[in-house]
């Protein structure tokens, strides 16, 4: 986004109705921002999160017949009627997300045409809102002594609506509250281990959708001055997903494209495809589910995504210099006991993957877990760091169970790592993902950012990121995307990543694999760099040779069961662990 471009649409879109626009556009226009609203909903739900749901249209809904109840039975004023439609919404997502954002797949999308459809089919059902004829005679919108009516009034209130909801979600998704919502996508187990509960985030980015489609049901209300039951039906929230995906379901701005776009075209082929066909009928969803197919095959970003790519990319802007350093825990003292595992097992059914393993890690010690493929050395970390539960053993941290504790509470212990198949969000910069590591020493939440009241930290945040990049050498890459870059470089991001949690003990899950000499060596470099400052590592490693120089203690396992410990020199003389090498291609 060039600096000015937001700015310029707002002021048009606001002053729109003073030009000598016919009442016609201004009507369209005021339909494309409600669309909007709820397209922006589903890009941060969907787009941004990878929550696909198809019934954002029942949100609208209650935010629709809120108003419509309210402010013909009762005599409400719009305000409270917001406040009523908004809280109702922001209830029922907080129970339906609650039931089904645990669910994963297919079954997510499913559950929403569920409950779309139940919501939808109550409205139409109650007697008190009217059934299937709905609710007739609201009065337009009238706000601080001002009647907004249906047009011209009420088209800066959509839009300033609109375009704030567009700022807020622009400044929520580049924050530390985004960051986590930007990481969902890439599934649970990163996100878990840098302390983030996914959960609680899904349901942030669900509520938040729910609440920007009840507030364009609001609006409607007053719009169209009638409600019932066919606009929030799961045909509609199915075109609401259309919008999004059209428009570029990665983007904020998508859903302005997207809905406008559909808009337009769907008021042109309501008269355009009766007339060709002969007889009347809604073919124009035909057409979009043809245009839909198309997008998701050949421009599966969305329209959005082709006129980003030909505006020029703002690195972020360097505004961290000399902020303050994040708090810092306090590191164990060299010697201090640090990790116990005790006779840890894990089994996958009838494979025992880690077989009774105990070994200790002291504060200051470089231990090496080596063996062959398929030993369980991953299995091993994803047991200390509460990825699997442990299916027996125990494992304490610095004299404390963490047995059985989920990832993102050992993670808060102090416990960092990296993953064998390199997790990295890639279309976050490496400096974002690297921020990602500081999750947990930093607070602000997603109001504050929308808000823009966190930037001091946000500040502090980024120095960290950059101070761990610049320790690894990989500074100059910051603003690069994450998935742009080789494997052996993403392996180095995510040692910074770990290195941003400020931990007091680092696993690396096979941190040299796939690296090329040179990168194998500079990696070397920063661990000794590690070691000398006193940072406790336990490393697995496939590479012998790399771990021999490296390490002060070195734990051999094959076939889950620890084959021996000792320092370096044992190792290589042991003709067990020579044997168990020799047995496999490696
Ligand atoms: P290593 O990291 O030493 O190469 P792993 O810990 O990845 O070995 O794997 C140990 C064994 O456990 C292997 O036989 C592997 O196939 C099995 N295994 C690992 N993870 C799973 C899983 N999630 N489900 C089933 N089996 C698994
Ligand atoms: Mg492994």
């Amino acid at each position: 986004m060039t600096r000015f471009a937001f700015p310029a649409f707002a002021a048009f879109m606001l002053v729109l109705p003073v030009l000598p626009v016919p009442d016609f556009w201004i009507t369209q226009s005021i339909y494309i921002g409600l669309y909007a609203i709820v397209a922006l909903g589903l890009v941060l739900l969907t787009g941004v999160a990878g929550l696909i749901s198809f019934g954002q249209a029942a949100f609208v809904g209650v935010g629709a017949y809120s108003a419509a109840y309210l402010s013909t039975k009762l005599g409400l004023p719009p305000l409270a009627t917001l406040a009523v439609g908004v809280a109702l919404a922001v209830l029922a997502a907080l129970v339906l997300g609650a039931i089904t954002l645990r669910m994963s797949g297919h079954y997510l999308p499913l559950a929403t045409i569920a409950w779309g459809l139940a919501l939808n089919y109550a409205m139409a059902n109650m007697e008190s809102l009217g059934k299937y004829d709905g609710i007739l005679g609201i009065p337009t919108m009238e706000l601080l002594g001002v009647d907004l009516g249906t047009g011209r009034g009420l088209h800066p209130l959509v839009w300033a609506i609109a375009l704030l909801a567009a700022l807020a979600s622009m400044r929520l998704l580049d924050s530390r509250a985004g960051r986590a919502i930007r990481s969902l996508r890439s599934g649970a187990t990163m996100a878990e281990a840098m302390g983030i509960s996914t959960l609680r985030y899904k349901l942030v980015v669900f509520v938040l959708a729910a609440v920007l489609a009840a507030v364009s049901g609001w609006l409607f209300a007053y719009f169209q001055r009638s409600v019932s039951p066919s606009p929030f039906s799961i045909v509609k929230g199915i075109e609401y997903l259309f919008m999004a995906v059209l428009g570029g379901i990665g983007h904020v701005f998508g859903a302005f494209v997207g809905s406008g776009l559909v808009r337009v075209v769907e008021d042109e082929l309501q008269v355009l495809l009766p007339r060709l066909i002969g007889t009347s009928g809604s073919f124009e969803v035909i057409v979009f589910g043809i245009v839909l197919v198309a997008v998701l095959k050949y421009a599966p970003e969305g329209l959005w995504a082709f006129v980003q790519r030909r505006l020029p990319q703002r690195g972020r802007a360097r505004d961290w210099e000399g902020a303050a350093p994040l708090a810092a825990r306090d590191k164990p003292t060299r010697g201090e006991p640090l990790l116990a595992v005790e006779r840890v097992r894990k089994t996958f059914g009838g494979l025992v993957a880690v077989n009774d393993v105990s070994f200790r890690i002291h504060a200051g010690d470089i231990v090496g877990l080596i063996g062959p493929n398929g030993a369980g050395k991953s299995t091993t970390f994803n047991l200390i760091t509460g990825v699997h539960t442990i299916s027996g053993g125990s494992v304490h941290f610095r004299g404390q169970s963490i047995t059985g504790l989920p990832s993102r509470e050992i993670a808060r212990l102090g416990v960092s790592r990296t993953f064998q198949h390199v997790k990295l969000v890639p279309e976050m910069t490496v400096l974002e993902n690297v921020a990602l590591g500081g999750y947990l020493r930093t607070r602000a939440g997603s109001l504050r950012a929308m808000l823009r009241l966190e930037r001091q930290e946000e500040r502090q945040l980024m120095a960290e990121a950059e101070r761990q990049l610049r320790r690894i050498g990989m500074e100059a890459h910051m603003h690069e995307l994450a998935g742009n870059l080789a494997l052996g470089p993403q392996r180095l991001v995510e040692i910074a990543r770990a290195l941003a949690t400020d931990p007091a003990l680092l696993l690396l899950d096979e941190p040299a694999a796939g690296l090329r000499l040179k990168e194998k060596q500079a990696l070397g470099d920063v661990l000794r760099q590690l070691r000398s400052e006193g940072m406790s590592i336990l490393l697995v490693e496939h590479d012998m040779d790399f771990v021999m120089g490296l390490t002060d203690r070195i734990v051999v396992m094959e076939f889950g069961t620890k084959l021996m410990e000792g320092t370096p020199a044992e190792v290589q003389a042991s003709p067990a662990v020579r044997a168990a090498y020799l047995g496999t291609d490696h």
